[in-house]
Formats: C-alpha cells, sequence, structure tokens
C-alpha cells in the first residue's frame, strides 16, 4: 500500500498536476481535495494539452478513479462543462473512473458575486480569481453552505437551505448597491440573486453532475486495504495557504499537506510519502509579497519562456528567481519526504541563473522566512546556465551544470530531489 500526496511549495503552479499525472500511473485512485475553480493545471499527454480546475488531472487515465474530496468547493456549472468538455475531447468521464464526495460543498452564483463585493470594500486587494471559492469557504464555515447532498433533497428543502445561503448576500448587496448609488464606493452594481435563480441552477447542473456524487470513504477503505497506490493531488501551495502563508494574500483553505490530507479524508499516519513541487523559479498570481520578484527584462523572458499565464484567469503571471529559503522552510510544516523540480529545461536557458539562499532582514542575514516578508531582500547564489535538457531521459544524461544545480536544491533544502521536469508533457519526467 502506498499514499502518497503531491503539494506546491510556492504560490501555485509549479506543475502538480503534471507530477500528479505522472504518478497517476500506477494508481487505482487520485484525489482533489482542497481549494476550487480558482486552481487551474494543465496536463500535456500524448502531444493534446488539457487544462482542467476542478477534474484531478488523472481523468485522462480512464483505469484510474478520479474524486473530488470532501474538502473541495465545486462550482456546478464550472464542473459540469468541465466534464462536458473532456468528454468532447474524448476522455471517459463515467460511474466507473469519478467520484464526487456527497460532502464536497457547492459554489452558487451569488457567491462570485461576494467575491467581487468583499474585494470591492478592501483596499488592499487580494487579486483573487473572482470565482467564488472564498465566499463558498466563509459560508462553509458560517454553516449555511450547500453539499453536494443537498441536491437530493425535495424542492421545498432546498429552497430553504438557498433561502439561508442567500441571506447574508442579500443583505450585504442591497447595502452596498446603496452605497454605491450615492457614490460612497465605486464598484458595478451586485446582482439581485433569487432563490428560485440558484434553485433552478443546482438543478441545471444536478442532471450532469448527480450519478458521481457518492460516499468517498467505503471506497478508500476498500483500496488501502487492497494495498492499493492512492495519490492526493495539492492545489495552490504552502504559500498560499491561510494559516501558513502570506496572511492576507492567501487562498481560503489550507492547501498545505496536512489540510490536503484532511481535505481528501485520509489520516496523516497513512501518507507515505510528501512530494513538495517546485519549478526552477517562482511565479505568483495576485497580490502578496515576493522577495525575488523580477519587475524587469529577466522576469519578462521567464514569463515568455515559461508560458507564466494563468490557467484559470489568463493573467500575466508575477516572475522571479527560485527562493531556496522559502522552499527549505516549508520543510518541516509539509513534512516532506521528496522533491519534484519542474521546469529545468526553462530555466537552462538563461545564461546566468540567480537563486536565493539568504535575506538580509533588518540588518542581519537570515536563513528563515519570518512573518514580514516584506522587509527581506534576497541574498543569490549564482549558476552558470545555458545548459540542453531534450536529450536526457536519465539523471546522469542531463548536463553537469544541471546536474550540479539540482543536488544544490537537495543540500541546501534537505530533502532528495525524485522527480524532475525537463518539458511540459509527461513523458519529459527525469525520476533520479
Ligand atoms: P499546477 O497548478 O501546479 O498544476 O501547475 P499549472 O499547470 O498551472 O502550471 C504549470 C505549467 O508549466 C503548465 O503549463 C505545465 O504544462 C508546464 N510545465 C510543468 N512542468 C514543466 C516542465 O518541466 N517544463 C516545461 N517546459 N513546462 C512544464
Ligand atoms: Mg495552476
Amino acid at each position: 500500500m502506498a499514499i502518497k500526496e503531491i503539494v506546491g511549495l510556492q504560490y501555485g503552479d509549479e506543475g502538480k498536476g503534471r507530477a500528479s499525472h505522472f504518478e497517476a500511473k500506477n494508481a487505482s485512485i487520485v484525489i482533489r481535495s482542497t481549494g476550487g475553480c480558482n486552481a487551474g493545471h494543465t496536463v500535456v499527454a500524448n502531444g493534446v494539452k488539457y487544462a482542467m480546475h476542478l477534474l484531478p488531472s488523472s481523468i485522462i487515465r480512464p483505469e484510474v478513479l478520479s474524486m473530488i474530496g470532501p474538502g473541495v468547493v465545486a462550482d456546478l456549472k464550472v464542473l459540469s462543462e468541465e466534464i462536458e468538455q473532456m468528454r468532447k475531447a474524448n476522455i471517459q468521464v463515467e460511474k466507473s473512473n469519478f467520484v464526487i464526495s456527497q460532502r464536497t460543498h457547492i459554489t452558487l452564483p451569488h457567491h462570485r458575486e461576494l467575491d467581487r463585493l468583499y474585494e470591492a470594500l478592501r483596499n488592499n486587494k487580494v487579486g483573487t480569481t473572482g470565482r467564488g471559492v472564498g465566499p463558498t469557504y466563509e459560508e462553509k464555515a458560517r454553516r449555511t453552505n450547500l453539499r453536494m447532498i443537498d441536491l437530493f433533497l425535495d424542492e421545498k428543502d432546498l429552497k430553504q437551505k438557498i433561502e439561508l445561503n442567500l441571506k447574508n448576500y442579500n443583505i450585504l448587496s442591497t447595502n452596498v448597491n446603496e452605497q454605491i448609488q450615492l457614490g460612497k464606493i465605486e464598484a458595478e452594481k451586485f446582482l439581485e440573486i433569487t432563490v428560485e435563480e440558484e434553485y433552478n441552477y443546482c438543478m441545471k447542473y444536478k442532471e450532469i453532475v448527480k450519478d458521481f456524487i457518492a460516499d468517498t470513504y467505503p471506497i478508500i477503505e476498500k483500496a488501502i486495504e487492497e494495498n492499493k497506490l492512492i495519490i492526493i493531488e495539492g492545489a495552490q501551495s504552502f504559500y498560499l495557504d491561510n494559516d501558513h502563508g502570506d496572511y492576507p494574500m492567501t487562498t481560503s483553505s489550507n492547501p498545505n499537506a496536512s489540510g490536503t490530507v484532511s481535505g481528501a479524508g485520509i489520516g496523516p499516519t497513512l501518507v507515505n510519502e510528501v512530494i513538495g513541487v517546485i519549478k526552477t523559479y517562482t511565479s505568483r498570481v495576485g497580490n502578496g509579497p515576493f522577495i525575488t520578484e523580477q519587475k524587469n527584462e529577466i522576469g519578462d523572458t521567464i514569463r515568455e519562456l515559461g508560458h507564466e499565464y494563468g490557467t484559470t484567469t489568463g493573467r500575466p503571471r508575477r516572475t522571479g528567481w527560485l527562493d531556496l529559503v522559502m522552499i527549505k522552510h516549508a520543510k518541516i510544516p509539509s513534512g516532506l519526504t521528496s522533491l519534484c523540480v519542474n521546469h529545468l529545461d526553462t530555466i537552462g536557458n538563461l545564461p546566468e541563473i540567480k537563486v536565493c539562499i539568504g535575506y538580509e532582514y533588518k540588518g542581519q542575514t537570515i536563513t528563515n522566512v519570518p512573518i514580514d516578508k516584506e522587509n527581506c531582500k534576497p541574498i543569490y547564489k549564482e549558476f552558470k546556465g545555458g545548459w540542453k535538457t531534450e536529450s536526457a531521459t536519465t539523471f546522469e544524461e542531463l548536463p553537469k551544470e544541471a546536474q550540479d544545480y539540482i543536488h544544490f536544491i537537495e543540500e541546501f533544502v534537505g530533502v532528495p530531489v525524485k522527480y524532475i521536469g525537463v518539458g511540459a508533457d509527461e513523458k519529459r519526467t527525469i525520476v533520479k
């Protein structure tokens, strides 16, 4: 038996989807367990590019059971469209290979409006993807939100639940719309949303999702009893974690390694491997501290080379050098057992590569991550780049400079590098 989890250690978009798709080859179940349709992952398999938000990347392997766990919040429309899109691309999405937990929370249209409303009310914008994910988690914590199981309630009971869930939005939006009218808040007016509309929304998409909704615990228990391989596919990352990341510029859930297993419904002692995914540079979507950011030609070059534009929003991602202090800091709270380093091909295009190995902080040199990251200035180590990875299929076949670079990462972080990405296609994965 083995349970492996794959988590991001930077600001997301490290290539977790790709790593998970690679691992899924031998798996019986792959579970997506946190976040919602604010996440996006791209998998290139057999020359075809698949962009996903809510479906686990394993969906393109019909022999694997892809699961959406209790910790996820799912927008019914986005999920339904993704299912249909996959089917159009001849990807099997059937009861036999896809399950949604009865406990998965539902994102409704008013959650998107709330996302926009909260951003309008604050001065320091989070820069959320505006997909209603934060407000869904908020209403989950408020204990008014709908879960997948609620789609099976009779009309009267479901409408009652929707009414309770909508109440907060209706009070707030009426109030804020008045302020907009008076010129006190600058924003587009917020939509009036009725119980009837959200009920119809639920019924429309229930048709597409209903067959997949199930109790996930017995399925996981059986797989564990049968010694099957289970992969838990993380979303977002350690530094976007609401407890351990750059609060308040974080996501509204706990995508750290512990939150990720919790969201799947698997206890920490059952997890054999925690694979932390990083890339050879850093990118960030949205606002918040970014110590190694390069708002210059280098950053632009990295963005172009790495195609750093959001899967969900198409926004250009902020880019900068790899910050190993951040990765090392995430080692203990993540319980890392290995690293997957992606984009070794991408960074090799640069003649000189920098890696952050410490910070200047209030007159001192430090190698930990303080809570006030904005007071840190990076200290870099330089590497000679200009390497090519195209012909390499093993670690030994990589150019010496690229090998040294990987060895340095391992030594600095104190965790072995197990996988290396040398291209977007999952076949371009080197197992070290
Ligand atoms: P996720 O959110 O962590 O799953 O990552 P995304 O899929 O959002 O972003 C990673 C992007 O980098 C995707 O477009 C991948 O196809 C691409 N990618 C991942 N690993 C590599 C790699 O080793 N080399 C190259 N060139 N591209 C990669
Ligand atoms: Mg992504």
